[in-house]
């Protein structure tokens, strides 16, 4: 399904890794304690370099979304409509994922729907996160 597949580096090889193994994990700041996405050198909220990685459960709630109805790549033409959701973790709602919305038709997508990880292996190997009502 995906045109494109990240390419890890060294802020984003856990995340990754997590996804190979059906985890959601984000960095916690060893100062602050605030967990954030995506991954980056320093903490946003307080400016300490330390981390460790943490896992979520890996259910959330859609913050906002939109319905793509023109691909913005050829491979994505035969995809649409979909949706490109922006899902707030339920642990900690301002740790949020860019994402696309599966298993629902965008119709019956709705701010504030309970969420799910559904993760997806590429055809290179590569497990990508996506989410799902978890209704559904
Ligand atoms: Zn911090």
């Amino acid at each position: 399904m995906a045109a494109f597949v990240p390419v890890p580096d060294i802020l984003t090889q856990p995340y990754w890794d997590g996804c190979k193994n059906h985890v959601i994990t984000v960095q916690q700041c060893q100062s602050c304690g605030r967990k954030r996405h995506r991954p980056a050198a320093g903490c946003h909220w307080c400016g300490g370099q330390g981390v460790d990685w943490v896992q979520l459960s890996g259910r959330g709630s859609l913050y906002t979304y939109t319905v793509v109805h023109r691909a913005f790549h050829p491979s994505l033409a035969e995809e649409v409509p979909y949706v490109v959701g922006l899902v707030a973790a339920e642990e900690d709602p301002t740790v949020r994922f860019h994402t696309r919305i599966l298993a629902c038709d965008p119709a019956d997508v709705q701010v504030g729907m309970s969420l799910k990880v559904l993760f997806q292996e590429e055809p290179d190997g590569t497990v990508l996160p996506y989410w799902r009502p978890s209704a559904a």
